[in-house]
């Protein structure tokens, strides 16, 4: 019994050593303007103890978490700047509060609801991985005729890289993709939300009989994965809330992860759009499609890609912003661009129009900056997509918190965002 005791009480302890959550608590952060150096700035901040929220030194910001002890030193280089949060962990122990999701398939439920969508309640605050799963479950069983969930394949460590298909009155299969993926970046939990209330409306018009959703579901085959780097967002829930890549390891390197948004294989090997340093948080692999689950994301697109792509987006955060391809190159665009930016300013003068969000639109190498192996790149440049966007949610750039967008702009955000695609959709 002891020896039982000891044995559980080293398991645990280990596991506690395992997942100590990083604290962020007393850390201020400030969205400092760069001017046209950022380096200068990096430079200047050596000394300190910070985590960058912009990865890039972006054109004109760069935001920055500065550890309590390092606060006062901050301020004392008398950067331009502006507050951003005053203190990050007081904000991620408030987001972190989830609400209980009440799956449809719960037993305990009347058989008229086990049918029925699940509710908008859901969008009331964020969710574990496995609420996640079962939200879909639960769209799919509301619409099982018309969808399935499918697994494209597993993560680093193990997990399902997960989704859902539905289709119109064609049959599965039979029309042009409209695929959707988001939280490639662990950190930015806005974005399957999104995804996700996208997947919600569709199917709710097109079972309630609304005209203009029905004609958008029967035109194409809607492929939605709510997380494509599944590790590095359950990452963020238990250790390390501002986590952004995959958590595989290198052998050549002490640090984890690669930026599975720098591992596609197209232009990849292009030097300036990525980093070759595995433990930067851009860091692009050792060659192209060398992790998990972009091998699986690369195997799954050529799958889908039978009657060609219509729609790509890749779902973000923050800084709102809707960008057209290429990255790799800020000169290279592709033969539709002018149709494509005339789309893209449609869906952000709709956007603007009903909730007063501002979201800029633009080729990604001129309008952020240049990088080399992302998924609307590979999307566009190799799988042919008619549109392949990057769309960054909300907060934008310089207030709002950042990473941390309150629960309560969730159902905000997702609202403009549908306001949004079905201008896209009546535009192509
Ligand atoms: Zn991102």
């Amino acid at each position: 019994m002891q020896l039982t005791l000891a044995v559980l009480f080293s398991a645990a302890l280990t596991s506690v050593t395992a997942e100590q959550r990083v604290s962020y608590d007393g850390y201020k952060a400030y969205s400092i303007v760069t001017g046209d150096d950022g380096q200068a700035i990096r430079d200047k901040l050596s000394d300190l103890d910070f985590v960058a929220l912009t990865v890039h030194e972006a054109s004109d910001h760069f935001d920055v978490a500065i550890a309590p002890d390092d606060v006062s030193e901050f301020e004392a280089l008398g950067l331009e700047s502006s507050v951003i949060s005053d203190d990050l962990g007081a904000e991620f122990a408030e987001e972190s509060i989830f609400e209980d999701y009440y799956s449809t398939s719960d037993s305990s439920l009347d058989k008229r609801q086990a049918s029925a969508l699940p509710a908008l309640s859901w969008f009331n605050s964020y969710h574990t991985y496995a609420d996640h799963r079962l939200f879909f479950n639960d769209l799919n069983a509301a619409f099982s005729q018309n969808s399935e969930i499918f697994v494209a394949g597993k993560s680093y460590q193990g997990r399902d890289i997960y989704g859902i298909h539905f289709w119109g009155a064609g049959g599965k299969g039979k029309k042009p993709a409209v695929y959707f993926h988001a939280t490639v970046h662990a950190r930015e939990w806005i974005a399957a939300p999104v995804e996700e209330y996208h997947a919600w409306q569709l199917i709710n018009g097109y079972l309630t009989n609304d005209t203009q959703i029905t004609a958008i579901v029967d035109s194409y085959d809607f492929y939605f994965i709510p997380f494509s780097n599944p590790d590095g967002f359950v990452y963020t829930q238990t250790t390390n809330r501002l986590w952004r890549k995959n958590r595989q390891p290198r052998s050549s390197s002490s640090c984890i992860g690669t930026d599975n948004n720098r591992n596609w294989p197209f232009q990849w090997s292009l030097s300036g759009g990525a980093s070759t340093n595995p433990c930067d948080e851009d860091y692009k692999g050792l060659a192209a499609s060398d992790t998990p689950e972009i091998t699986t994301l690369v195997n799954y697109t050529k799958s889908i890609n039978t009657n060609g792509i219509k729609l790509f987006i890749d779902f973000h955060s923050y800084g709102q912003y809707i960008l057209q391809p290429y990255g790799y190159n800020c000169g290279i665009y592709p033969a539709n661009i002018n149709k494509q930016l005339s789309v893209a300013n449609q869906v952000a003068t709709r956007i603007f129009a009903y909730s007063g969000a501002r979201y800029t639109t633009g080729a990604s190498c001129s309008t952020l900056y240049a990088t080399t192996g992302s998924a609307p790149d590979y999307q566009s440049g190799v799988a042919g997509a008619e549109y392949a966007w990057t769309i960054e949610l909300r907060p934008s750039s310089s207030s709002g918190g950042g990473f941390v967008l309150p629960a309560n702009l969730i159902l905000t955000t997702a609202r403009e965002q549908w306001e949004g695609l079905k201008t896209l959709f009546a535009a192509i």
